[in-house]
């Protein structure tokens, strides 16, 4: 994480989310600035503490103008997300899942994979692209809450045995790249990626469904 960004109170850092929900319907309605009694009166936060709290943002308030929304919502953007990264656990680091390991997600969104799972000997206590391996009979031990996301790149056979611990473990969305099709409770959201199905099922459209360059079309 960077930390070029000064130490907020934890005190005015649980309230960063409260202003930013609200900065973000402020700017959708078009505002480019608000008064700290607006706000105050919005987020029921009293004046002194958001203009104390603002002021740890680098935001200064001018009198009779206000704060600047875009500058307050880029702020709170870079904190928030930076803060906020979600991590991932990997399951099944065969050639499928050492890509994923390898490829570098936080780049370009805020999730990261911290750890893998197998059960071959020779990859457990191994680390691939920066991430350790470890057996999966230490799933349990090692899978808490702050781990709210798995990818399964394990066999198909392998799946839904696994979906089960993981759910018992708390799990709450599972990225499956298995052909298995996984029984989950409701409230446990599970995307299927079937890599095999789209490339055929793309094929298939190429096939049935000229797309409009084919057709002589212009394309942009
Ligand atoms: P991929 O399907 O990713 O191309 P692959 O063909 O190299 O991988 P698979 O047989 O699909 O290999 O297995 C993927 C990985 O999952 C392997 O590393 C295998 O050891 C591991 N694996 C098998 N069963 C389990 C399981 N129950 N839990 C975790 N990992 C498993």
């Amino acid at each position: 994480m960077g930390n070029e960004q000064p130490k907020i109170p934890q005190a005015t850092a649980k309230r960063l989310p409260l202003y930013y929900r609200f900065l973000k319907n402020l700017h959708a309605s078009g505002k480019q600035r608000v008064s700290s009694a607006e706000l105050s009166e919005a987020v029921k936060v009293d004046p002194a503490t958001i203009r104390r709290d603002f002021s740890y943002f680098g935001a200064l308030g001018k009198k009779g103008y206000g704060y600047n929304v875009n500058y307050l919502l880029s702020f709170f953007r870079r904190t928030l997300e930076e803060d906020e990264v979600t991590e991932v656990a990997l399951f099944g680091v065969g050639n499928l899942g050492t890509a994923f390991l390898n490829y570098n997600f936080s780049k370009n969104n805020n999730t990261k994979i911290v750890m893998a799972f197998d059960v071959d000997e020779r990859k457990v206590g191994t680390t691939v692209g920066g991430v350790p391996v470890y057996h999966l009979d230490e799933l349990e031990e090692r899978l808490h809450e702050n781990i709210p996301v798995a990818i399964l790149t394990v066999p198909a056979a392998a799946a839904q045995a696994l979906t089960d611990r993981l759910v018992a473990q708390g799990i709450k969305g599972i990225l499956n790249f298995t052909p298995a099709r996984l029984n989950v409770p409701n409230h446990i959201r599970v995307h299927h990626i079937d890599l095999a199905i789209e490339l055929q099922s793309l094929v298939y459209f190429l096939k049935n469904y000229p797309t409009s360059s084919e057709k002589g079309e212009n394309h942009t």
